[in-house]
């Protein structure tokens, strides 16, 4: 008996020993490595006319022995001579993920076997023993390679009648666990899992029962031999040869949705790096997608072997509602879920998915606005949080997927359409609150539509954060009708309540320290409203609202301006009372200022003190 290289002998003792729960993968490294070696022979019928076999005879066969609890797995490929054996099965492959020195925690181990496997010697994880049988196409010698566990292997000659590999695993038999194992329906399940994608045909001799010929009352078990992957995966497939019902089934097959998919991208990369890839935009947000618990991923294959169900890193968190596939050969299957973050190979995959993903939305934008008013339904929030996340780092890639209400078009528009409609503004205007029929209603925004300005209506918190952290688009600067740098006066009008103000100066002073504002002044741009609330500075009274609602014990204030309808009777009323009555000037002025804030939607401190006010003033 051979001693293992002391490295494999470590993982050996993983694998026996092993409580990973997801012992099963043990099937997809051992079919993968068939495929590879049936590849290498395949490769060299191309140009060697030694070999005989035929393309459509290459297969992997699997066979289950529940008497001698056995479960063998066969290819047809290249097989090994008796020194390869040896190198490739006595020692760790160096190209797999394991490095040890890194590698002394139980649960780090865990992971890695649970994300990419680890190879030929995860067999052991469910097998008491291993026996290779093979035989190389370089050699007309076959030998079998065995093992037990970390005391070491065997290796003698053997018979074997054609090229290739026989892996007998015989199956532990401690419980219930490894039991299934030797069951068909099991192995059916666990190759469609893991291996349906495999290009070469995966054979297994499954038992039927029929009626008997001279007795149809009775039933007799039979054998036949099914194949048991679906070869050729739909994005492997030829566009042309697919039906939308194709694309529309696979999806829902796959990804659990009964909705159809909005779009699907269907990518066959040739280049740099190749790889195969199937996304969709589904057409409707997932019940937990705004929660904690989503997670957002592609699932990632290597030449057909599924080697991630959710990778993450393929994919912004922006597009994190895209489902779907990524299938490339450039790719190892035994790649470690740090050395994928890194990999050169994936961030030009993710790259070319996030255009793909971005045009696809664009599009549809364009051409399907309807299909496009879903999306942005469900996942307009995303793109959203997507643009001021990030320190806006972002921003210039989704500020085209944006879409807003419109005062004039009434309907959701892009900031790309607003700004073609009104190529001689200077500014994008918005307004913010709870609802399109309150925006429209606030004496802010009626005094800047009044004027036939097109405004934005934002009625989602984020909105204003989005822009402050946009600060322009197409050069315009965005600007929230209800500060108070909106000036749409002609100079006349400028002038006369440039006046107006300064000839009320005290007046506006004594009711600027009676309700504690930044600013109290007259205006001209309201209607019909009395009075209204702006802001100067940075935060907006919106961002007040929201920024104070979130659970943190930071409190943030708007500088907040009353101002005053200069052609409003109370206009007059007030300038009265401060020739003749400043005291009731005082509770008017209390009054005026619970109102703007009620119209804001800002609470007021001291209700009771108001209502009373306003019972006496009715009841003089
Ligand atoms: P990896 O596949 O990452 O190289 P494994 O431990 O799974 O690591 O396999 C080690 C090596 O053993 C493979 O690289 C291959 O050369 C050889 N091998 C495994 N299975 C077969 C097989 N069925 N036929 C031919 N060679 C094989």
């Amino acid at each position: 008996m051979k001693e293992f290289k002391a490295e494999s002998k470590r993982l050996m003792e993983l694998m026996i020993n092993s409580i990973y729960t997801n012992k099963e993968i043990f099937l997809r490294e051992i079919i993968s490595n068939a495929s590879d070696a049936i590849d290498k022979l395949h490769y060299k019928s191309l140009t060697d006319k030694k070999v005989k076999i035929k393309k459509e005879d290459f297969c992997i066969n699997i066979a289950i022995d529940k008497n001698n609890r056995t479960l063998t797995i066969s290819d047809n490929g290249i097989g090994m001579t008796k020194d390869e054996l040896e190198s490739n099965l006595g020692t760790i492959a160096k190209s797999g993920s394991f490095d040890f020195k890194n590698n002394n925690k139980k649960k780090e181990n865990i992971d890695i076997i649970g994300q990419f496997g680890v190879g030929f010697y995860s067999a052991f994880m469910v097998a008491s023993k291993v026996v290779v049988n093979s035989k190389s196409f370089n050699t007309d010698e076959a030998y079998s390679w065995s093992s037990e566990g970390i005391d070491g292997y065997n290796i003698s000659k053997c018979d074997k009648k054609d090229y290739g590999t026989d892996i007998i695993l015989t199956i532990k038999d401690d419980d219930e666990e490894y039991n299934k194992y030797l069951e068909e329906y099991e192995i059916r399940s666990l190759i469609k899992k893991y291996s349906d994608y495999i290009t070469y045909p995966i054979k297994m001799a499954v038992t039927k029962s029929r009626p008997k010929k001279d007795n149809d009352k009775e039933y007799e078990e039979y054998q036949e031999i099914e194949i048991l992957n679906s070869l050729v995966p739909l994005w492997k497939r030829n566009k042309k040869e697919i039906k939308q019902e194709d694309y529309d089934t696979f999806y829902s097959d796959k990804f659990f949705d009964y909705e159809k998919p909005l779009a699907h991208i269907h990518v066959a990369a040739e280049g740099v790096v190749e790889y195969n890839s199937l996304l969709y935009i589904p057409s409707h947000a997932a019940y937990d997608y705004y929660s904690k618990d989503y997670e957002k991923g592609l699932q990632l294959y290597s030449n057909g072997v599924l080697i991630m169900e959710k990778c993450p890193d393929l994919i912004p968190d922006y597009f994190s509602f895209v489902k779907g596939v990524v299938d490339s050969p450039d790719l190892s299957l035994n790649i470690s879920r740090e050395m994928l973050q890194q990999n050169r190979v994936l961030k030009t995959i993710a790259n070319n998915i996030e255009k793909k993903v971005k045009n696809e939305l664009l599009d549809m934008q364009k051409n399907k606005t309807e299909d496009y008013l879903k999306f942005w339904h469900d996942f307009g929030m995303q793109i959203k949080v997507g643009i001021y996340s990030d320190y806006g780092m972002n921003k210039e890639k989704l500020e085209d997927l944006l879409m807003f209400y419109s005062s004039k078009e009434e309907k959701l528009v892009t900031l790309k359409d607003y700004c073609e409609r009104n190529k001689d503004y200077d500014c994008i205007y918005y307004a913010c609150g709870t609802s399109e029929d309150q925006i429209a209603l606030l004496p802010q925004v009626e005094a800047v539509t009044s004027k036939e300005k097109e405004v934005l209506y934002c009625t989602n918190y984020v909105d204003e954060f989005v822009f402050k952290t946009m600060q322009k688009f197409d050069n315009k600067e965005f600007k929230n009708v209800c500060s108070d740098d909106i000036d749409l006066d002609t100079e006349e009008e400028k002038e006369s309540l440039k006046k107006l103000n300064e000839e009320s100066k005290d007046m506006l002073e004594l009711i600027k320290k009676e309700i504690n504002v930044a600013d109290v002044k007259f205006t001209n741009k309201l209607k019909n409203h009395p009075v209204c609330l702006t802001s100067s500075g940075n935060i907006s009274v919106e961002m007040e609202k929201v920024m104070n609602a979130m659970p943190t014990n930071e409190s943030v204030n708007a500088q907040k301006i009353l101002e005053i309808n200069e052609s409003h009777p109370i206009a007059k009323k007030i300038a009265d009372l401060y020739k003749n009555n400043p005291e009731e000037l005082k509770n008017v002025s209390k009054v005026l200022y619970a109102q703007a804030r009620l119209i804001e939607g800002l609470p007021i401190d001291n209700p009771t003190e108001i209502t009373n006010l306003i019972c006496d003033m009715m009841a003089k």
